[in-house]
C-alpha cells in the first residue's frame, strides 16, 4: 500500500462512515471530495448564479476557497472561511451539487486541489482515505487500493433517509428515492469524468452488510 485508498461509488453506499473510520484506524487522514463539491456549490447558491450557467459557477468557484479538514474524528470544511459543514448537506446543495460538479473548469481546479492535498500528506510520511466518485480513475490513479462499494438502490436511498432523520432533515422516502436515482443518472451520464469503476478497484457490494462487515473486509484488503 503506498498510503492512499480510494473509495468511491454512488451515494447511500455507506461511503463516508467506512471512510472515515477506516482513517480513524488506520491512522491515516480522511479527504471527502463530495464536501468540496457541495461547498462550491454553497458558494453558487450564495451569489445566486445559476448552477446550470457553466461560465458563471466557473467563475465564482475560482474566486471562492475552500479549506479542507483532514482530521477523520473531526472532518470538516470551511468556505470563504465559514464553517459550512451543516449547509452542505441540505435540501438545496443536494439539489445543485450534480450540475456544478459536471463543469469541466470545476472539476480541474477541485481534482488539482485534491491531488495537493494528497501529496502533503503522503510527502510527509502519512497515509489518506480519499472518498468520491472519481478518485480511483481520475485524482489517483496510483492509490495504493481502490474500492469501488455498491448497493441496490433501495438499500441507498434507505440509508439516505435514515441519515436525513438522524440529522433532523426532512426525509420522505420516497423523495430521498428519487433524489438518490436522479443523482446517479446524473452522476454515471454527464461528460466529464462519470462515475465509474475503475478497472483496478475492488467491488465491495454493501447491501447486506453493516458498517463493521464493511470496514471488516476494508481492512482485509489494507493487509493483503
Ligand atoms: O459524496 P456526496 O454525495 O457528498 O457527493 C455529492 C456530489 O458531488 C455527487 O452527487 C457528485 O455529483 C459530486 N461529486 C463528484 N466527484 C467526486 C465527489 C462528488 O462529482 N469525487
Amino acid at each position: 500500500l503506498n498510503g492512499i485508498v480510494a473509495v468511491d461509488g454512488p451515494s447511500g453506499t455507506g461511503k463516508s462512515t467506512t471512510a472515515r473510520r477506516l482513517a480513524g484506524s488506520l491512522r491515516a487522514a480522511y479527504l471527502d471530495t463530495g464536501a468540496m463539491y457541495r461547498a462550491v456549490t454553497s458558494a453558487v447558491l450564495r451569489t445566486g448564479v445559476s448552477p446550470e450557467d457553466p461560465e458563471e459557477v466557473a467563475r465564482v468557484v475560482r474566486n471562492s476557497r475552500v479549506v479542507m479538514r483532514m482530521d477523520p474524528e473531526l472532518p470538516g470544511v470551511l468556505l470563504d472561511g465559514d464553517d459550512v459543514g451543516d449547509e452542505i448537506r441540505g435540501k438545496a446543495v443536494t439539489g445543485a451539487v450534480s450540475a456544478v460538479s459536471a463543469v469541466s473548469e470545476v472539476r480541474e481546479m477541485l481534482v488539482a486541489e485534491q491531488r495537493r492535498l494528497i501529496t502533503a500528506v503522503t510527502g510527509s510520511g502519512g497515509g489518506v482515505v480519499v472518498e468520491g466518485r472519481d478518485v480511483g480513475t481520475v485524482v489517483v490513479p496510483e492509490a495504493g487500493l481502490k474500492v469501488y462499494l455498491t448497493a441496490s438502490s433501495d438499500a441507498r436511498a434507505q440509508r439516505r433517509s435514515t441519515q436525513d432523520a438522524a440529522a433532523g432533515r426532512a426525509s420522505d422516502p420516497q423523495r430521498v428515492h428519487a433524489d438518490v436515482r436522479r443523482r446517479d443518472a446524473l452522476d454515471s451520464n454527464r461528460q466529464v469524468a462519470p462515475l465509474r469503476m475503475a478497472e483496478d478497484a475492488v467491488l465491495v457490494d454493501t447491501t447486506e452488510l453493516d458498517v463493521e462487515q464493511v470496514l471488516g473486509r476494508l481492512h482485509e484488503l489494507v493487509e493483503e
